[in-house]
């Protein structure tokens, strides 16, 4: 089955290949497609709601299968956030530098023992037919004094998974990360329903 992946971040897209090609999907881009990559704007409230929007405006303009993830990061010192403003905390165009700058900023004064966190991910699956499926993913952990690692994307230097002990994010390989991720998590999740038949309605 063709899926477009409704994203640009190289990350995540390689996340999802890691995932899904094993099972004989074809996880293309808007790029692969000859296609620009749509602006969706992220007006939801929750992951759940901004995944539903990108792959929803996906399946509708490609006329296929479009999977789309919604990620980010809570931080239980900060109230939970960053959270759906992840991607743009330190302000437009996304930034990953500028965010976990100002993600070390905020958590100057919170000692070891109080900077648990998490990362949650939903990924949707839309049809074209409007057929959903959803499923999430989280992984706990806490955050670091100062990055370490050159893997991963976004906050991985900073987040010390909690079942990796000894390593940040950024310090395990494509295949470890995925073992243990919030997207990982997430699209096994997806798999398994898909293996089970779902989405049944139409
Ligand atoms: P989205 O494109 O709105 O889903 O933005 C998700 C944002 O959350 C990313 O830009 C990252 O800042 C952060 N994020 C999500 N997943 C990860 C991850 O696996 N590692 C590091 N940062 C992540």
């Amino acid at each position: 089955m063709r899926v477009v992946v409704a994203s640009t971040n190289e990350g995540k897209v390689r996340e999802i290949r890691h995932v899904l090609e094993p099972l004989g999907w074809d996880v293309v881009r808007a790029a692969d497609l000859g296609a620009e990559a749509l602006e969706v704007e992220e007006t939801g409230s929750t992951f759940l709601e901004n995944a539903l929007l990108k792959a929803r405006a996906y399946a509708e303009h490609f006329g296929c299968v479009a999977l789309a993830d919604d990620s980010g990061l809570e931080v239980d010192a900060l109230g939970g956030a960053p959270g759906v403003r992840s991607a743009r905390y330190a302000g437009e165009p996304s930034d990953d530098a500028a965010n976990n700058a100002k993600l070390l900023a905020e958590l100057a004064d919170v000692p070891a023992g109080e900077r648990t966190a998490r990362f949650r991910c939903v990924v949707a699956l839309v049809w074209p037919d409007g057929r959903v499926l959803a499923a999430d993913g989280v992984c706990e952990g806490a955050i670091g004094f100062e990055p370490r690692g050159s893997g991963g994307f976004g906050y991985d230097p900073l987040f010390w998974p909690a079942a990796a002990p000894g390593r940040t994010m950024a310090e395990l390989s494509p295949a470890e990360k995925s073992a243990i991720s919030h997207r990982g998590s997430a699209l096994r999740a997806l798999r398994a329903a898909l293996e089970q038949g779902a989405p049944a309605d139409g």
